[in-house]
């Protein structure tokens, strides 16, 4: 079995711990790896490498660091069929998605922010003859990033790269569940020429390596992304030490599907909402709200295209649905399963894991689930599930759908489907949401903010939001 090592100042070490987990391939029930456990020493190692770090990478000129992010970026994709291949193994998604969304979007999320630093500005306030001011922006010093299983390398790389462009010093923590492709990430980083101590990856628990990383007086950013419980755990550690957070966390989103709306498109983008990546993507449109006119046209099309769905090896062409990422966390999707039957839903399709042939027998795969007949207020319409289970639920009015959509404590995204383009306007704006698609989903622009309201998060990634967090502010008046 193979042993990951953490990547400290540039070289590879064993954890200080001497301990390790046992990392599984999903699709096959097989442990496979095994990844350091490491601990609080394991931490300030790579803190006192990042902080010798620092002062020459704040330093470097912004064409200097852009070219490393971008070599990186290039790196990546020369490396596609091999981190690809890594990050399907890691989560059971099939192969074709990582191969082509996954791993491309972490190349684009180098590149992206490797051009956007050298984009950057910051303001100046004119005093009317009086003085000016400008705003200086600075590097902070050492940022702890943390990532969850779902979108490995796709969600490291979007904190690092712009913790990185912006001249700080980067410790991540990648999912001890799927450590892989940040693993290789250490190696392509080698390769490109990043100075040592700049970027060094430590893996392990949440509870260990993580929480470690979040209670070092010299970590002074944090940016996180995973449940909303732990993000709020961070908050409690991070909060009174007066650190810089971004916490982007969970989401159970509103699909709203309105009789106007172009059918075809809307159906087939929602099967896509629902069921991607098993249905473990933060942004995935769970709760479906489908107006009464055209319901049962809806639920009887949906149902149709998602018992068609092809459940298989992910390394096979052509399968839909790979398996979900843990044997603990397939039981906590069909533990939600049973609670939607207590609560009285009919599970229209599916609900059952899916027992495999051959080199899969032993792995965790679900059969994609469609239940209706459940209140908008139960815990299955407001609690995030994070798999592929939605709930159909029909609607009326505007005003009715509103007021569902926003009953959950989550606020991440939306979707609506309408061809009247006031209600879209109308909808968009009373949606307590942090994005909300139109006639579409999951269409991403990295220059725009990504992030939630109410517990799906606080504060907000991409674009120049991005390169604003990971900066410090200085005002500079000057009289005349
Ligand atoms: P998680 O919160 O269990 O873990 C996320 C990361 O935090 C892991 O690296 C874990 O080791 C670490 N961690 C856990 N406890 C910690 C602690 N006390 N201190 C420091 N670090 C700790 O989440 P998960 O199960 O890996 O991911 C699924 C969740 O992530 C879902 O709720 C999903 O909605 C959310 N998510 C949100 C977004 C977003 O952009 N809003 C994107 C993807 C996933």
């Amino acid at each position: 079995m193979s042993k990951l090592k953490n990547f400290i100042n540039g070289t590879f070490y064993e954890p200080l711990t001497k301990e390790y987990i046992k990392s599984y391939n999903p699709a096959t029930g097989d442990p496979y790896m095994e990844v350091p456990s490491s601990g609080p020493d394991d931490i300030e190692m790579a803190v006192r490498a990042a902080s010798r770090a620092f002062p020459t990478w704040s330093n470097f000129s912004i064409e200097k660091r852009a070219r490393i992010l971008i070599r990186i970026a290039d790196l990546i994709e020369q490396n596609l069929e091999k981190l690809a291949i890594a990050e399907s193994e890691d989560t059971g998604k099939p192969l074709d998605l990582a191969k082509t969304v996954d791993i491309p979007r972490a190349a684009q999320n180098f590149r992206f922010f490797g051009t956007a630093i050298r984009h950057f500005s910051s303001e100046s306030h004119s005093m009317e003859g009086e003085g000016i001011n400008f705003t200086l922006r600075k590097p902070i010093g050492i940022a702890g990033c943390i990532s969850p299983w779902n979108l490995p390398l796709y969600l490291f790389s979007w904190k690092i790269a712009p913790a990185l462009a912006a001249g700080n010093c980067v410790i991540g923590k990648p999912s001890e569940v799927t450590p892989r492709t940040a693993y290789l990430l250490s190696e392509i980083v080698k390769e490109a020429g990043m100075p040592n101590g700049v970027l060094n990856i430590v893996h392990g628990l949440g509870q260990k390596a993580g929480k470690a990383l979040i209670e070092h007086p010299e970590v002074k950013i944090i940016s996180f992304t995973g449940g909303s419980q732990t993000g709020i755990e961070i908050a409690r550690i991070a909060g009174p030490m007066l650190k810089k957070m971004s916490l982007e966390l969970g989401g159970k989103n509103p699909n709203i599907i309105f009789a106007d709306c172009d059918f075809d498109k809307a159906l087939n983008t929602s099967i896509k909402a629902a069921f991607r990546n098993q249905g473990q993507i933060c942004l995935c449109g769970s709760r479906i709200f489908v107006q009464d006119k055209i319901y049962e046209k809806f639920k009887t099309e949906f149902v149709a295209k998602t018992y068609m769905m092809k459940i298989g090896d992910p390394m096979d062409k052509g399968t839909a649905m790979g398996s979900l990422v843990s044997e603990s966390h397939l039981n906590k999707v069909l533990h939600y399963v049973n609670l939607a039957k207590e609560e009285g839903g009919n599970i229209l399709t599916g609900g059952k894991q899916v027992h495999l042939k051959g080199r899969c027998a032993k792995g965790w795969f679900m059969e994609p689930t469609v239940i209706d007949g459940l209140p908008y207020n139960c815990r299955t319409n407001q609690e995030e599930i994070f798999g592929p289970v939605v709930t159909l639920i029909p609607f009326s009015t505007e005003q009715e759908v509103l007021e569902m959509a926003n009953s959950v404590e989550y606020g991440l995204s939306a979707s609506i489907w309408t061809q009247n383009l006031s209600r879209a306007h109308q909808m968009a704006e009373a949606l307590n949401v942090g994005i909300v698609w139109v006639n579409t989903w999951m269409l991403r622009d990295l220059r725009t903010p990504f992030g939630g309201s109410k517990n799906s998060g606080l504060g907000r990634e991409g674009g120049w939001e991005a390169l604003r967090f990971f900066t410090e502010p200085k005002n500079v008046c000057i009289s005349y």
